[in-house]
């Protein structure tokens, strides 16, 4: 979910060591790129703002492996411009889902449920996925903790978008669609403001501690 505002099982301040670690990211990437274009695609054609909703958290996630793969390991100022870059996106994205999500219960066409909830499970079966995957790369109680915790969120906003398609589904009913829309571009808005409170804060710091690694 956009909880995640770290990266599942990413650290920006280390960069990536080994190949096999690298490779995984990239992979990690591919996977979360891929699926943010797949939902904000998906979700226009069935008329579904939760799965637009849902896609918030791929392009985060997919911003966080970008931030592990090129710019972990560079001077804080660097970190904290790719962070408050991605924070900034994050809430723009987050106003606009937001924006359609009021302007859909306006006109209130239900969303095409199977569609809907099909991409929902393949969201779920990525996330699920790259989760094992960067598992196996986990050393540390803490890191293992943040890729649980993180995935695990990632897998309750997948499971709230099919939860929502089964509503639309039984009721006829555009609700379902626009309340579970809500709630994740709310908690995209405040992982996004979380996010560049931060990244200003660093960004406020003396020079020497800017151009630290
Ligand atoms: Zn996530």
């Amino acid at each position: 979910m956009a909880g995640c505002t770290d990266g599942c099982g990413t650290d920006a301040r280390t960069a990536p060591a080994s190949p096999a670690w690298r490779r995984a990211l990239w992979i990690a990437l591919a996977v979360n790129a891929g699926m943010f274009m797949i939902e904000l695609i998906g979700g226009h054609m069935a008329g579904s703002v939760a799965l637009k909703a849902d896609a918030l958290d791929f392009l985060g996630d997919a911003a966080n492996y970008a931030i592990a793969l090129l710019v972990a390991g560079m001077a804080l100022v660097w970190r904290a411009r790719a962070a408050l870059l991605k924070g900034l996106v994050l809430i723009s994205f987050g106003g606009w889902v937001a924006f359609t999500a009021i302007e859909r219960a306006l006109e209130g066409a239900p969303p095409q449920a199977f569609a809907m909830g099909a991409i929902g499970v393949l969201a779920l079966a990525a996330n699920v996925g790259v989760a094992l995957m960067l598992y196996r790369f986990r050393e540390g109680d803490a890191n293992m903790r943040s890729v649980w915790i993180c995935s695990r969120n990632d897998a309750i906003g997948n499971v709230a978008v099919v939860a929502a398609a089964v509503g639309v589904f039984g009721t006829g009913s555009f609700w379902p669609d626009i309340i579970v829309a809500g709630i994740l571009a709310a908690l995209g808005l405040w992982g996004g403001t979380q996010i560049v409170k931060q990244a200003l804060g660093e960004l406020a710091l003396p020079d020497e501690r800017l151009r630290r690694a």
